[in-house]
């Protein structure tokens, strides 16, 4: 499998430590607010690729933070706590805060079947393990304490920006958030990895430390977390691009000054979707969330489609137009692959299964190309080979793209098969009327309890949405 390494800067072959396990890390969600459907982005892609390396033939140890604690709003170490904001909007306590949005951002996982990693860890449990690494960077001179809080020293390292192309001067912390600046680091880049000095009175969360009573930075958590569950050689670290400067950049030099050695090779990011006024905001505009695509009707797994068909790499502009059409695409498909598990015939055809299922491997070990595994797919469903082997090819093809192709629409009790085919029965007259008025009404009735419908070439199919 070839995949885009950001370290490298180069499409590689992806050679894990230990050809029996891949461990895998996920820069989990900042449990303040709902995910929006960008965040998702990123959770979906690294789902794809979890679900790739199963389909080569690997096993994989994912694990998955949840950032609970720490997060603060700007790159500066002097920006507002993420999480402590999110309490007082809603007039609850952090922890609480936590649970809810924890809890919303799994169910948005569900409906758009990203596989929740083995290993879950929310930041707040694993205070110990920070103590124990920052009390190590102390001894060995890669970090400082000043005015109360420890810092990690960049000027130790010989090359801190590894990740990013970029020049000092353009990537110093604070400058580009014009926040004031630390008087009381020793270089603008230097990071905190303990705070005692919280300029939040109300900061809800302290743990007694040999540093002082106080609360972990926000990067921290990434290495303490991945060291203790996947251990000192780490094969692949995920998340979206914004977390490549400082998230990804600081947890690198955390962790391998701790250990001595490169911790982990393969860097995997996600480009941001942007919507159509650019950056993506909890705050600003409409907050696009699952729940509010499901509430304008949308199937989350057209959504889950869209993404697929764009290279992860790329930067996505959505809109609803787009989502539309994907709405559509989704539909047809599935209508398509019932048709043919209804016509279902022939044998197993070993040639054409293995003809089309390399092609699907030759798409997805090409720095996962998504949208070339949808071509394979179509192509499939468009082929002439027999109905058993094509269902076989696209069950196969499902357990990546995770578009729930062979879900049976048909779990409707007899009650509600009675309605809709009454209702549809009633629409089919309406337009034989040229009453499109009414026809329409039975689309939005229908769609109200949750059913939508679509017109083909061998009459109405309905689907839950
Ligand atoms: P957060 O909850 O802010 O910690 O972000 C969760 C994940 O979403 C991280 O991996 C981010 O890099 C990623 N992310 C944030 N914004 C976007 C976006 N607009 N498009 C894609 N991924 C994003
Ligand atoms: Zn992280």
């Amino acid at each position: 499998m070839n995949l885009y390494n950001t370290k490298t800067r180069t499409i590689e072959k992806f050679v894990p430590n230990n050809e029996s396990e891949v461990t895998m890390y996920t820069c989990g969600p900042t449990v303040y607010h709902y995910a929006h459907i960008g965040n998702l982005r990123s959770y979906i892609m690294e789902d794809v690729l979890e679900k790739s390396l199963n389909y080569v033939g690997y096993n994989v140890k994912r694990c998955m933070n949840i950032t609970d604690v720490g997060h603060l709003s700007s790159d500066s170490d002097s920006g507002e706590d993420k999480m402590l904001k999110g309490a007082m909007r809603e007039h609850k306590s952090v922890m609480e805060i936590a649970k809810m949005y924890t809890d919303a951002f799994f169910d948005d996982c569900k409906s758009l079947n990203i596989k929740k990693p083995e290993i879950v860890v929310p930041a707040t449990s694993e205070i110990s393990t920070y103590i124990k690494i920052i009390s190590k960077l102390l001894d060995t001179g890669f970090a400082y304490k000043a005015s109360g809080n420890v810092y990690f020293d960049t000027s130790k390292l010989q090359d801190y920006y590894t990740l990013t192309n970029h020049q000092i001067d353009d990537m110093v912390v604070g400058v580009r958030e014009s926040v004031e600046y630390d008087e009381n680091k020793r270089n603008q880049a230097d990071f905190v990895l303990w705070f005692t000095k919280s300029k939040f009175e109300n900061q809800e969360l302290k743990w007694d430390s040999p540093f002082g009573t106080g609360y972990p930075g926000w990067h921290i958590e990434c290495s303490g977390i991945s060291l203790k569950y996947l251990g000192e050689y780490l094969d692949i670290h995920c998340g979206g691009v914004d977390n490549i400067f400082p998230h990804h950049t600081n947890e690198i030099a955390q962790s391998e000054s701790y250990l001595g050695h490169e911790w982990c090779h393969y860097w995997f990011h996600v480009e941001h979707l942007n919507d159509e006024s650019g950056k993506m905001s909890k705050s600003k505009g409409e907050f696009l969330t699952v729940s509010l695509l499901k509430a304008k009707g949308y199937n989350p797994l057209a959504y889950r489609l869209l993404t697929l068909a764009s290279h992860y790499r790329k930067q996505l502009v959505f809109s609803y137009d787009n989502l539309d059409s994907f709405q559509n695409t989704y539909d047809k498909l599935i209508n398509k692959i019932n048709i043919i598990r209804e016509n279902i015939s022939g044998e197993f055809d070993k040639d054409n299964f293995d003809l089309y299922n390399s092609k699907f491997i030759d798409a997805l070990s090409n720095d996962l190309n998504t949208s070339s595994m949808l071509t394979v797919l179509y192509d499939v469903v468009k082929s002439d080979i027999n109905s058993y082997t094509k269902i076989e090819l696209i069950k196969n093809f499902d357990k990546v793209l995770g578009l729930d192709l062979l879900k049976s629409d048909n779990e409707f009790t007899n009650e509600e098969i009675n309605l809709i085919e009454s209702k549809i029965e009633e629409r089919n007259k309406a337009k034989a009327d040229k009453n499109y008025k009414r026809a329409d009404e039975i689309r939005d009735e229908l769609k109200e309890k949750g059913i939508s419908i679509l017109d083909t070439r061998e009459g109405t199919k309905y689907r839950r949405i």
